[in-house]
């Protein structure tokens, strides 16, 4: 396996405290990692400030034809990929081989089409005498860190627009999930210049910490808790650094009464617990019309509990375990406190199961709007059921919320999926369905869910900078 750091075009071993990478199927240890020392920092965004003149200065088609690369050695090497990330996140093989890998490759390739589509708006003479133009050019080097849901897709998210755009990247997976991107380190090394992207393991707190109070740093960019986005801005503030954040969510879904049931439940048991619920997508905030709400908790209830997973045949599992001890404490902690309301219903799940780090898929039924359930994140395979009585009710708790990433809105009626997607707060809004992502479209949120745009050409806007250029006649 691959365990070196990428700095510059050479590999070399992070020089710091080894930190223990575990199997999330059974707790066991997989490898320890090293991290990065404040030297191999510093020597990584030195790398990347190296590499931007010459990189930022190559055209659209010479970035897009070292994306198309990397897309083509991904797709090659999909197989141990797919394997990497399922035994790093305990995914099943067959949603990181047959999901996941295919997505980001198209992210790859989107990018390396996008760029040479990208134009300036306008030329002309707004001074008698001068002709001013608008430029789009690369911001400079970008600090890029990622969570542990998808590692290699959010890698992805991240690179394939920045380097598109012309930037140079120092890049740090999560701590917990650092063995696709140690791999694809291998790849960016011989497909892109020395330097154009670093790759540095190592701790929030340490590595991360360091990377962004980083005066060489021109932008951070990050997808992760909303704590950790706002360390970025106090730490952007001090050097005015550009941010991006992509923040956790809590996604609202509005079913209302004439909605198709069966569709809403298969919807949920899909969309609710895909990777166990670690989503910030994830669709596990119900609020159901009074007419519906009963049939909805019976149905689902019963289709949550036939969600394969913890099985010997992997290809048989439908979700796999938590990330981490913590991560599955954290939840069976939420749904405890749940529990101990007296208006609220476990009506499936609602345990800790098997060996590592499996919970129960769980539907909470009952839950009111100011329950803590209802209101915090939880990032595991847990769906809560409100009833509502009226759509402007449904709306106001679905806004109702310090997030604003993703919602879904479930009806028969046309106008009414209209008019109630246009009144919710939320960078994204499905109707009669939910979490279905494209790499043509954006995607990001509103209020403490983030700012900036990850997938389509509003992505590659926000790694790039407007600028102006007058000339005097
Ligand atoms: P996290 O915020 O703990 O960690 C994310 C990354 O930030 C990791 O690489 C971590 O090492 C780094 N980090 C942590 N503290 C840091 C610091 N002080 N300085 C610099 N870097 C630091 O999040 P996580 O637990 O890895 O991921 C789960 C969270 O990410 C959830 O809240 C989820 O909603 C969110 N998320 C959001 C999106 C989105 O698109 N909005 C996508 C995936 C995950």
């Amino acid at each position: 396996m691959d365990l070196n750091l990428l700095i510059g075009n050479g590999f070399e071993p992070g020089q710091e405290t080894a930190e223990q990478v575990l199997n999330p199927r059974t707790g066991g240890l997989i490898v320890e990692v090293p991290e990065a020392s404040a030297g191999q920092v510093d020597r990584a965004v030195a790398a990347a400030r190296g590499a931007f003149d010459r990189w930022s200065r190559t055209t659209p088609a010479e970035r897009s034809a070292a994306l198309l690369r990397i897309a083509d050695r991904i797709e090659r090497d999909a197989d141990e990929f797919a394997r990497l990330e399922a035994l790093n996140c305990g995914k099943p093989i067959n949603a990181a081989r047959n999901d996941e890998i295919p997505a980001v490759v198209d992210c790859w390739r989107f990018f390396a089409g996008a760029v040479r589509t990208q134009h300036g708006q306008v030329a002309g003479e707004y001074l008698a005498g001068h002709t001013s133009m608008i430029r789009r050019d690369a911001i400079g080097v970008v600090a890029s860190i990622a969570p542990w849901n998808y590692p290699l897709m959010m890698m992805a998210w991240k690179l394939a627009p920045a380097i598109a755009g012309g930037n140079t990247v120092v890049f740090k997976p999560s701590e917990q999930t650092p063995f696709t991107a140690l791999k694809l380190a291998r790849i960016l090394a011989e497909e892109l210049p020395e330097g154009v992207v670093n790759i540095i393991t190592g701790r929030g707190h340490t590595v991360g910490n360091a990377l962004i109070h980083h005066p060489g740093i021109d932008m951070i960019s990050l997808t992760g808790d909303v704590a950790t986005g706002k360390k970025m801005l106090d730490a952007a503030a001090r050097t005015v650094k550009r941010t991006h954040l992509e923040l956790g969510g809590k996604a609202p879904v509005v079913v209302f009464d004439d909605a198709d049931i069966d569709a809403v439940v298969e919807g949920l048991r899909a969309f609710g617990y895909y990777n166990a619920g670690q989503d910030c997508t994830a669709a596990c905030r119900v609020y159901a019309g009074k007419k519906v709400y009963d049939r909805l908790v019976a149905d689902l209830s019963s289709a949550v509990a036939s969600i394969q997973l913890g099985l010997e045949d992997d290809s048989a599992n439908e979700i796999g375990p938590l990330i981490s001890l913590r991560q599955r404490d954290r939840v069976a902690s939420f749904v405890n406190r749940a529990r101990e309301l007296p208006h609220i219903e476990v009506t499936t799940g609602g345990e800790p199961m098997g060996q590592g780090f499996y919970y129960r898929p769980t539907v909470i039924a009952g839950a009111r709007q100011e329950d803590e359930i209802v209101r915090r994140e939880v990032f595991g395979p847990v769906v809560s059921v409100t009833p509502f009585s009226d759509v402007d009710q449904a709306v106001a708790w679905a806004n109702d919320s310090d997030y604003g990433l993703a919602s879904s809105v479930w009806t028969r009626d046309v106008g009414r999926a209209m008019e109630t997607s246009a009144r919710l707060r939320y960078g994204c809004t499905w109707v009669n369905t939910h979490f279905m992502l494209v790499n043509e479209m954006p995607h990001g949120g509103l209020k403490q869910s983030g700012y900036g745009k990850d997938l389509s050409a509003y992505a590659l806007e926000d790694y790039t900078v407007v600028r102006h250029v007058m000339i005097k006649h």
